[in-house]
């Protein structure tokens, strides 16, 4: 089996004026990431994910890319993130160039399911998973002045049982924030926050240490992904444990949070750091200092599919059956047509349960004509 043809798809949608979304970093009114539909001698298609915009994906792609994997055989997979960083050398560590290798990858390994008949879960180790629990990403900043509790009970109202909001822009707004939240969701329900690595360590820890009495699960980015010394001295400040990755990319980055024990849960994109391939190397990796894995998802159905089946994958280490710990997925809650109007059966999280596609690859069907609508 050879990959015979390979199209590198932007896509993107942009809220109207005044209605932009954001974290403690600022707004955004468009979503933009880059699809990646691969073809097989067979007449086999794979669909992959780049979080990353389209113009760079394409020609990185196309200059570093394609002459190695039009014609290669997609159950050579493996190779590709080991080529990627030798081959190119001066480029591998480059979060464009990884971005990329993660696409291909997904790609081949829907491939490879739909050739063997197995959902990649399975193929990649993992147990007979049918659910995972979604958690709501939620309470975003807003430019124009909404109720903060709106999209927190809307939550609650389709059955999420666990959620994370944003905070980062000083003590008094993240106390009330995580106040506002913890009310609304409930004493039982799991809290995480997101800082978006807009503090710097002093600042992190002030704020964790106020919102310690709302049992938060965990602080996500609390500085910025570059701030390794930030990351050590927020940890020896904090009790509640710390998360990073969706800002992290490749085999090598991880192991500097994962070495140290930098962070207590990774959070690997399926669209950024590497793939399936390269995430269940950073997967295996954290088992050795025993760091969690939650994937980071902010990606269009595509790359959802892709975290979904990961996260069905990774190992359960060390074993939890006393003390069960339920992989969480995260499930943002914005309006975006890039997740919900892609695939011909969305995925579904209301009920706090999200299932795993059982079907072949990814396990899901890629709605062409829905695609096109938002080719960019
Ligand atoms: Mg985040």
């Amino acid at each position: 089996m050879k990959i015979d043809d390979v199209e590198v798809i932007p896509i993107s949608s942009t809220r109207p004026e005044g209605e932009g979304i954001g974290d403690a970093r600022g707004f955004g009114r468009t979503r933009e990431t880059t699809l990646l539909r691969v073809e097989t001698d067979t007449g086999t298609v794979g669909w992959g994910e780049a979080f990353a915009p389209g113009r760079i994906v394409d020609a990185t792609f196309e200059e570093l890319f394609r002459d190695d994997v039009v014609g290669m055989d997609p159950f050579d997979v493996e190779s590709l993130a080991d080529d990627a960083y030798t081959d190119s050398y001066h480029f591998a560590g480059n979060v464009f160039s990884q971005s990329v290798v993660s696409a291909v990858d997904v790609a081949c390994w829907d491939i490879i399911g739909k050739t063997v008949g197995r959902p990649v879960h399975r193929l990649l180790g993992g147990e007979e998973c049918q659910t995972l629990t979604p958690y709501a990403s939620t309470m975003y900043f807003t430019e124009t002045d909404r109720p903060i509790e709106e999209p927190m009970q809307a939550a609650v109202d389709e059955g999420f049982t666990a959620a994370k909001i944003k905070i980062g822009t000083g003590v008094d707004e993240d106390t009330e924030r995580v106040r506002v939240a913890r009310e609304v969701l409930g004493d039982d329900a799991t809290l995480m926050v997101d800082m978006n690595g807009n503090y710097r360590p002093r600042q992190a820890i002030k704020t964790a240490k106020a919102i310690e009495p709302y049992d938060i699960t965990w602080i996500e980015e609390p500085v910025p992904p570059e701030n390794d010394s930030g990351y050590r001295e927020v940890k020896r400040h904090v009790d509640t444990p710390i998360a990073a990755g969706e800002a992290h990319y490749g085999r090598f980055e991880f192991k500097h949070l994962i070495d140290d024990r930098a962070v207590d849960i990774v959070q690997p994109n399926l669209g950024r750091c590497g793939g399936f391939s390269e995430a269940r190397l950073i997967a295996d990796m954290a088992t050795t200092e025993n760091v969690a894995v939650r994937p980071h998802i902010w990606n269009s159905a595509v790359g959802l599919a892709a975290a979904v089946q990961f996260a069905a994958s990774v190992s359960r280490y060390p074993n939890t059956r006393n003390v069960p710990e339920p992989m969480m997925v995260e499930f943002d809650r914005s309006e975006n047509p890039l997740r919900t109007d892609i695939l011909e059966t969305p995925f579904d999280p209301t009920g706090g349960v999200l299932d795993v596609p059982q079907e072949p690859g990814l396990g899901v069907s890629v709605d062409e004509a829905a695609v096109e609508q938002y080719r960019s």
